[in-house]
């Protein structure tokens, strides 16, 4: 159920049985010169509505934007500041709460807006409003991704080129593959982030000339799917498993 096609009597209905809702969020943000900016939010959304479709859970609209700064170099990128992005997605699972949703899956597709969802997550349950946590598709089925690619990425390598090949194929442009792998890093060892224990870099532009890692010549639509299949898998499991808690179990623990 996706909350934006929905008339208002409907959800209520919803609301009345369910409590949980999946939120995804991405980035807009530059992908390298072969993948389009949105592409975090569109894996994230495809994953947020396939799980929705499967379990009958609710889908809430995406947050497209999300803390991208560190590729503020690259044409288009667009980006909210830390705080700015904590509170808003604060108030909307507090929105959210309103209606009778007390737990949230942030369906997140962009590294960057990791800490800050922990962060509001863990703010929601001590105040005891709402049991929100962040899921990361590809953090969901780790052997896979390291099965099916030599160098993953991160950032713009061939497991992000495969997933847009697989649910966006226009939008990628397949030309410029072997163009983004030469004009980019090869691996994360490669780029020196670590200097003498030390997190060295701020920027992508510290790293890579073209924003991304990886070998995207090693990505396939046919690899992007059996990654979507894999990890729509262990979301449905995750929401199934959300749904079954009680919700002072999902609550801190009294101090001792
Ligand atoms: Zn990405």
């Amino acid at each position: 159920m996706y909350l934006g096609d929905e008339a208002w009597p409907d959800l209520g209905t919803y609301f009345e049985e369910e409590s949980l809702a999946l939120v995804p969020l991405g980035s807009t943000e530059q992908h390298g010169p072969h993948l389009p900016e949105s592409t975090d939010h569109v894996i994230a959304e495809a994953f947020a509505r396939e799980a929705a479709d499967r379990t009958g859970f609710l889908c809430t609209p995406t947050v497209n934007v999300g803390v991208s700064g560190h590729h503020r170099q690259f044409h288009g990128t667009m980006w909210v500041e830390p705080p700015v992005f904590r509170e808003y997605v604060e108030s909307l699972t507090r929105n959210l709460t309103a209606h009778g949703v007390d737990r949230v899956v942030y369906v997140n597709a962009h590294g960057g807006n990791v800490p800050h969802l922990r962060e509001v997550g863990a703010r929601l349950r001590q105040d005891e409003v709402a049991y929100a946590i962040e899921w990361m598709w590809d953090e969901s089925i780790p052997d896979l991704v390291d099965d099916l690619f030599a160098q993953n990425g991160p950032h713009g390598g061939p497991k992000e080129t495969s997933m847009i090949q697989y649910l966006e194929p226009e939008l990628v442009h397949d030309d410029r593959l072997a163009e983004a792998r030469d004009g980019g890093v090869a691996s994360v060892d490669e780029a020196d982030t670590v200097m003498h224990g030390s997190r060295t870099f701020y920027d992508a532009a510290d790293n890579t000339d073209n924003g991304v890692l990886g070998d995207q010549t090693d990505a396939s639509a046919e690899k992007g799917e059996q990654l979507f299949e894999a990890a729509t898998e262990q979301l449905v499991a995750l929401c199934e498993w959300l749904d079954d808690q009680a919700f002072a179990d999902l609550m801190p623990e009294d101090h001792v």
